[in-house]
């Protein structure tokens, strides 16, 4: 048995300064007791000691905007673990013309000998038809129980459609993400920009404004209504797009929200940046203003969020950012994350926070909504051995430098931050130390 001894245990129960055992990729003994024969001592003194952290949002190995994401699994989960987090629920995408099995399949196979942390899937279902949704209850055998509509791109899905999504999940208590911008609105607002002649990444966030994002949470809002199904309103960004998970909420509704550090750090002065510069902070939606920043961070604060994700969706600034130097609208969009959301999201909110309200909004919280409760998400006996050991004293400056996110760039680059993770373990092992990964791919797929 491996067994944490001197750390504070973050726990359902709360705050436990005892000794947690695990063994065969389990949590088995928590209390107070002493080491026997044999067993591994892992000092954990001055440090948290949390359920691993789980990303509910990012995109790994993604073919998209005629190119690919920079990180595949292998360099996605190794930065992952380097960050303490120790399971990611990447979007496995249907593309048109593909059944959801295949698009599982296919995704199983990209993370395949690759996964240095816990990779589950949703599906992103981008093409509606009797045969995807005939597939729906095989795909939830296999494992699938949360899933993710587009309002905008050329994967969006029409209402109507997005309604029988709603309609036909709902029999096995699946889950629904949409991202919500007003596809048609963004296309209108786009053309508008390059008409005027904006051609620069400064037309990007003009192209997509707040009331965009808003109508959009509302219209998803109101078909969870329709269908009564619950509904995740993912990568939240705007004081006005909140407005209406509260109203959606007043009605009784079951509105989950995601929202991500990039959107309560960073604000949209970063698009008027010299040259092409502001093209790294090009994701969708965009970054925003100082009031929806203010906002978004009293809603943590209140309660009002319920999982903070990444959406890590990495592009190279040189090799293919570049691809849109003379059009804004060829940026692919995404910005990278998955390595430093826990330290950056603890940055933001420093005291303002409890470690259990850290443990719910990264680990907690995306265990509960996506169905991997109380295996993963908690610090109980029986539960998965996915433990990230925080060590809150070590201060360091976030570089693209001195990270393992394939590409060259960091959206938090010189970000001096507080804590980082000491000890990492996956299913058990371990998987980093001292931010470092020690390359055991102990991850696994997580069937839900
Ligand atoms: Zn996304």
């Amino acid at each position: 048995m491996k067994i944490i001894k001197n750390g504070t245990l973050v726990t359902p129960e709360g705050l436990k300064n005892e000794s947690l055992g695990f063994e065969n990729g389990k949590i088995v003994r928590i209390g107070t007791f002493e080491a026997g024969e044999g067993d591994e001592v892992i000092d954990a003194a001055g440090c948290y000691v949390y359920p691993g952290f789980i990303d509910g949002h990012t995109h790994l190995d993604l073919e998209v905007a005629g190119t690919v994401t920079a990180d595949d699994f292998e360099t996605g989960t190794t930065a992952a673990v380097c960050g303490g987090t120790t399971c990611v629920v990447d979007f496995a995408t249907q593309y048109a013309g593909d059944t959801v099995l295949n698009a599982l399949n296919t995704w199983k196979k990209k993370a395949e000998g690759k996964m240095h942390c816990n990779v589950a899937f949703h599906m992103a279902i981008c093409d509606w038809n009797e045969k995807t949704k005939a597939d729906l209850p095989a795909l939830r055998e296999e494992g699938v129980t949360s899933f993710k509509v587009y309002m905008a791109y050329d994967t969006a899905l029409e209402d109507a459609e997005i309604l029988e999504v709603l309609e036909a999940i709902k029999p096995f208590g699946g889950i629904l993400g949409c991202h919500c911008e007003n596809g048609g609105l963004v296309t209108e607002l786009q053309k508008q920009q390059i008409g005027a002649g904006h051609t620069g990444p400064s037309a990007h966030p003009l192209s997509r404004p707040a009331a965009v994002e808003a109508e959009a949470v509302n219209r998803f809002c109101y078909l969870g209504y329709l269908a009564d199904a619950p509904v995740n309103i993912v990568h939240l960004s705007t004081k006005l797009g909140l407005e209406e998970i509260r109203e959606a909420r007043k009605r009784g509704q079951t509105v989950y929200a995601e929202s991500c550090p990039q959107y309560m750090l960073l604000d949209d002065s970063l698009y008027n940046l010299p040259g092409f510069e502001s093209a790294k902070y090009v994701c969708s939606p965009p970054l925003r203003k100082e009031e929806d920043i203010k906002a978004l961070r009293e809603a943590v604060i209140n309660g009002e969020i319920d999982t903070i994700a990444t959406d890590h969706c990495s592009f190279s600034y040189e090799k293919q950012k570049i691809a849109g130097i003379d059009d804004f609208r060829k940026i692919p969009n995404g910005a990278p994350g998955i390595e430093h959301r826990p330290a950056v999201f603890m940055h933001i909110f420093g005291d303002k926070l409890t470690p259990q309200d850290y443990c719910r909004l990264m680990s907690r919280g995306p265990a509960e909504v996506f169905g991997m409760y109380p295996q993963k998400g908690a610090l109980l006996e029986g539960s998965d051995a996915d433990i990230t050991i925080w060590d809150p004293s070590v201060r360091w400056t976030i570089s693209a430098g001195n990270m393992h996110q394939n590409l060259d760039y960091t959206p938090y680059e010189g970000v001096e931050v507080k804590g980082r993770p000491k000890y990492v373990f996956v299913n058990g092992e371990l998987a980093a130390k001292d931010g470092e990964p020690t390359n055991m791919r102990a991850g696994t797929y997580v069937a839900r």
